[in-house]
């Protein structure tokens, strides 16, 4: 089965997603990990997009979906794909619909983390300030979460007609967070 967590910056989708990959054998495929991966390498595409991320903007759609289309046909994805960070736009959600469809799969769920934005804020202010981070995390996290309140108006209808979305309380404990999402996900994988 293929799903996509969906929610903003720091609301738990990785660690909720690696969870889910351990527990089903669905891959995690996250897109900033991915550029952050291309950063750590100091490839040329690393680079280019380095400074659009640290902006907190989007990098552009063909990157990402190039990144994608790169991984689907991997053994580890054999299983199914947990998305995350991923479609940020609608034509990255068509791309994705698009890639699946021409392998026979589609998109069975996807998962909406409901985040209360300003008791998020508070959460990386603090941390920021605990791991003495400079202020640069938390203006650039801001920038994030504006870009995910835009781009979360785009990309959810999407899914929203196709009768896709499911929504879990992410402010609750990890362990609450997971409960909702297995029920969720539990009657389709087993
Ligand atoms: P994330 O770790 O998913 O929050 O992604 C970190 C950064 O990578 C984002 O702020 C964007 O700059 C970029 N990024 C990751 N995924 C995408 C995507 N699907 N579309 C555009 N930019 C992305």
């Amino acid at each position: 089965m293929n799903i996509i967590f969906f929610g903003p910056p720091a609301a738990g989708k990785g660690t909720q997603a690696k969870i889910l990959q351990d527990k089903y054998g669905l891959q995690q495929l996250s897109t900033g990990d991915m550029l952050r991966e291309e950063i750590a390498n100091a490839t040329p595409l690393g680079a280019k997009m380095k400074a659009l991320m640290d902006d907190g903007q989007l990098v552009p759609d063909s990157v990402v979906v190039e990144m994608i289309a790169g991984r689907i046909d991997s053994s580890d994805c054999a299983k199914g794909a947990i998305f995350d960070g991923f479609p940020r736009t609608q034509a990255q959600a068509q791309a994705l619909d698009e890639m699946l469809a021409e392998r026979g799969k589609k998109i069975d769920r996807v998962i909406e983390l409901i985040v209360d934005f300003d008791a998020l804020s508070a959460r990386v202010e603090k941390r920021a300030a605990e791991e003495g981070r400079s202020d640069d995390n938390v203006t650039t996290f801001k920038k994030r979460l504006d870009q995910y309140k835009s781009y979360s108006k785009e990309v959810l209808p999407y899914y929203r007609d196709k009768d896709l979305t499911q929504s879990v309380d992410g402010m609750a404990d990890i362990d609450d967070v997971t409960a909702q999402i297995l029920a969720i996900v539990s009657p389709k994988a087993v």
